[in-house]
């Protein structure tokens, strides 16, 4: 299996290549040359497996340079007990044709840990296989959550360095007080003076600067990402969706065959895409549901056709999904354009140059027999997370509740009352103010962020997750902020 640039002018190259890069070198993102099928009978087969295994079923059909073993060794590695707990993301029924997969059981308590957990040892073994001998630079942009579960993963990791970019007024103190105690003697962790489209626009101006390359070439650095452009960020979480049609299976909930919904709370378009590409893999899905707060680009986009990003920025309470440009919808547009390449450019470089671009309605239409696009404001928000908890007892975060009240729409709009499972990002401690809000339907007065916690816990007899518990003993090692222009010269002076 060999993989592409969505634009176009950049060789074919393996898994482990696209992993240890990152981005193409024409700007464009790697894809694979095409999909693996996935057959019902394999599906089936799955039932029996523990989630390392059917994450190996899924990811040898991409990862086709890197052998059974080494695989394994990777997975293991990664979604331990300790890490995860026994069952890495339970499923769990809300209501006769709704449950909710529960990806925040890992070390940092929201999804991202699915595939951090894991991409740094693809990346280690990528860069043997490379023969790369040059150190690995991670450099993350995040909107809060991908941060931490990138400084978790790669901490010590040998031969790597990571250095995180946060908006320093956009996330929230538990997301904030998890990035700035982060150890390990190769992290480094920078607050910006911007939002998460600045923080990520100075990556990508990092990552496209052939002088800085040079440079760090000469210095033994090369850069990779560990952010949902990474190809090897967006395949582990291609797994779960395996993973939970298959625990809806066994629950009996649907019957193996039936195509099924998801809906999936959506910032830069990586977790729904992982869902399409399941999709092409052959999983019987129905529709993907994707589901946007205020910052409602993706909304517009699947209703009409036309992406723009100039529009106001809103800062919500589901803050790792404000976000005004979704990287990986290039690689949706890239699959709906037949492999266009040429195609996908040009609207790149409008989006770039202009702010906006429109495509084809022949593509338009391909997009919306696959998609549904709901957005959700905060009071909507607030009142799901409340209602829910009333009625079902089932506590959701801020991000969760979006796709929930999202699924509501659709099933109103639509009358589809398919079996749907709701993708949970993280646990409702990482948003406990907004959460307490929300089930007190008041403000809540109290600031302290550990004192939350444990108002949320006495009230839900939920444990709060341990390591968030702990954060409050750990000393701060990260105080930096700077501003956006001093990104990259940040850079190259702090190399290790
Ligand atoms: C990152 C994140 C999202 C958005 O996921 P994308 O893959 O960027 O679409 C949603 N919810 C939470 C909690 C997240 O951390």
């Amino acid at each position: 299996m060999l993989y592409v640039s969505t634009r176009g002018k950049s060789d074919l190259v393996s898994s482990a290549y696209a992993i240890n890069r990152g981005l193409a070198k024409d700007g464009g993102l790697f894809v694979p040359q095409s999909f693996p099928k996935i057959r019902l009978s394999d599906i089936k087969a799955m039932e029996k497996k523990p989630y390392t295994e059917r994450a190996i079923d899924v990811l040898f059909q991409f990862l086709t340079d890197y052998t059974e073993d080494e695989l394994r060794e990777c997975v293991e590695q990664a979604y331990t007990t300790i890490k995860f707990g026994d069952n890495p993301v339970p499923l769990v029924p809300v209501t006769a044709n709704t449950s909710v997969l529960e990806l925040w059981h890992g070390p940092t308590s929201a999804f991202k840990d699915m595939a951090l957990q894991l991409l740094p040892h693809l990346m280690t073994k990528a860069t043997q296989k490379n023969g790369e001998d040059r150190k690995v630079v991670i450099l993350v942009a995040t909107s809060g959550d991908t941060g931490k579960a990138a400084l978790e993963g790669f901490s010590d990791v040998q031969n790597t360095e990571i250095i995180v970019f946060y908006p320093s007024e956009g996330v929230s103190d538990i997301q904030k007080q998890q990035m700035i105690t982060q150890m390990g003697k190769n992290v480094q962790v920078y607050g910006i003076e911007g939002n998460f489209d600045d923080a990520q626009r100075g990556v990508k101006q990092i990552f496209g600067d052939e002088n800085m390359a040079r440079e760090l070439a000469e210095k033994g650095y090369v850069f990779s990402s560990a952010n949902s452009i990474n190809w090897g960020r967006l395949v582990p979480q291609i797994v779960y969706y395996f993973s939970a049609y298959v625990d809806a299976v066994k629950a009996g909930s649907i019957k193996l065959g039936d195509a099924i919904n998801f809906v999936v709370p959506t910032g830069n378009f990586g977790n729904i895409l992982a869902g399409y590409y399941a999709k092409l893999m052959g999983l019987p899905v129905e529709r993907l549901l994707c589901a946007s707060n205020s910052n409602n680009v993706l909304t517009d986009f699947i209703n009409t056709g036309i992406y723009d990003r100039k529009r106001e920025f809103y800062k919500t309470i589901s803050p790792s999904m404000d976000i005004l440009v979704s990287s990986n919808l290039e690689r949706l547009l890239y699959a709906v354009s037949d492999g266009d390449a040429e195609d996908v450019a040009v609207l790149m470089n409008k989006l770039n140059e202009e702010g906006n671009y429109k495509i084809s309605g022949e593509a338009l239409k391909k997009i919306q027999s696959q998609f549904f696009a709901a957005w959700v404001d905060e009071v909507e928000t607030k009142e799901a997370i409340g209602r829910v908890y009333a009625d079902h007892s089932y506590l959701m975060d801020t991000h969760t509740a979006v796709a929930w009240r999202a699924l509501e729409k659709y099933r109103f709009l639509t009358s589809d009352n398919t079996f749907t499972i709701v993708l949970s990002t993280a646990s409702p401690y990482k948003f406990c103010n907004s959460v307490l809000e929300a089930i007190h339907d008041n403000k809540e007065n109290e600031a302290n962020p550990f004192a939350l916690l444990r108002k949320l816990e006495a009230e839900t007899k939920l444990p709060i997750p341990i390591r968030m518990e702990a954060l409050e003993k750990l000393p701060v090692l990260h105080k930096q902020v700077i501003p956006v222009d001093q990104m990259a010269e940040t850079v190259m002076n702090n190399l290790k």
